[in-house]
């Protein structure tokens, strides 16, 4: 495997991956360095290895489960010549061309970079939570509360996207609690006040989910009363987790322009970074869309800058 590469791309969700699919088409042989397996989304193939079936990625209309879509997205990228490596990168200096990428003490070089790290939901971490994940518990409304139609489920968080979650579930679910750790809601007011028309939906102030419970899928939860101390059970057959994310961007602070926050930004309607020749796509410079389709149509839009960007170089 040569260290020396026209195209490096770092993560394999959705984003990265069609990336990859697009420059290997392309001939420039890229080279992922797909993550390591962990609990997190910062893993080979991203969040959709944290879910269990995919019902509105376009081409399939019986579904098809997060892993085996992944899956399939890597065989797509490898039969056109990508190379995987299932390590994590370690560090990067894009100082100088050709820009350095390290594996532990292996040094890569390439002519130009994909970034599509991707993002992780913040957890509460609790026993259970993990496990239970695409088994009750979930971090995606959009993908799940289809599968919740006339159940009692619980959204924790009390931000804009945990109302916005929380609203959404509401055409499924028969009711939705919102569990709220403070006596007040961080979301603007217009939000505030959808969620307290929306007679479905109940807010649980001054409420953390304390315990998780659940063998093969969500039992119910415990719900510990903030002030008092007292607890009680809740139960729901689903738990949504709205407390917000985390872009995996901590490889590229002081490298890489970003948000406060910690989303890369790129150039409008294109994924130029602020480094010529870096290019990033996917959930890491996107908290608004956050879907797998976007993530993929974002890759595809960053290899084709990237070859254009690597022609107009010669
Ligand atoms: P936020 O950081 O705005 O809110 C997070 C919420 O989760 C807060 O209520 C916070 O409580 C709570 N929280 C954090 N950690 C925990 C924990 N461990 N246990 C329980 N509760 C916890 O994140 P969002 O994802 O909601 O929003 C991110 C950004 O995106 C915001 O700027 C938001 O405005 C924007 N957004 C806008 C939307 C829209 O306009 N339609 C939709 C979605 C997001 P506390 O308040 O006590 O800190």
């Amino acid at each position: 495997m040569s260290n020396a590469r026209k195209v490096i791309i770092i993560g394999s969700g959705p984003a990265g991956l069609t990336a990859a699919i697009y420059t290997a088409r392309a001939s420039l042989a890229p080279l992922v360095i797909e993550g390591e397996p962990s609990s997190t989304s910062d893993q080979p193939g991203g969040q959709l290895m944290l879910t269990t079936e995919v019902e509105n990625f376009p081409g399939f209309p019986e579904g098809i489960m997060g892993p085996e879509l992944m899956g399939n997205f890597r065989t797509q990228a490898e039969r056109f010549g990508a190379e995987l490596v299932t390590e994590k990168v370690t560090k990067v200096d894009f100082s100088s061309k050709p820009f350095k990428v390290w594996i532990r003490e292996t040094e890569y070089t390439a002519e130009s970079i994909i970034v599509a790290t991707g993002a992780q939901s913040l957890m509460l971490d609790l026993p259970r939570e993990n496990e239970l994940i695409g088994h009750g518990v979930s971090t995606c409304a959009t993908c799940d509360g289809f599968f919740f139609r006339g159940q009692e489920i619980a959204v924790v968080g009390g931000g804009d996207s945990a109302i916005e979650e929380a609203s959404f579930l509401t055409k499924f679910a028969s009711k939705v609690y919102l569990v709220v750790r403070r006596d007040a809601l961080r979301a603007s007011r217009i939000m505030q006040q959808r969620a307290l028309d929306n007679p479905k939906i109940e807010i649980l102030w001054n409420s953390r989910v304390s315990e998780i419970h659940g063998d093969q899928s969500l039992s119910g939860v415990t719900i510990t009363d903030t002030v008092t101390n007292e607890t009680r059970p809740l139960n729901v057959t689903g738990l949504f987790i709205a407390i917000g994310h985390k872009p995996n961007t901590g490889l590229f602070t002081n490298i890489l322009e970003m948000e406060d926050s910690g989303y890369l930004l790129t150039r409008e309607g294109s994924t130029y970074t602020n480094v010529p020749g870096i290019f990033a796509c996917g959930d890491v410079q996107d908290h608004t869309y956050r879907q797998a389709i976007t993530a993929a149509g974002s890759g595809c839009m960053a290899a084709i800058d990237a070859e254009r960007w690597l022609e107009s170089q010669h």
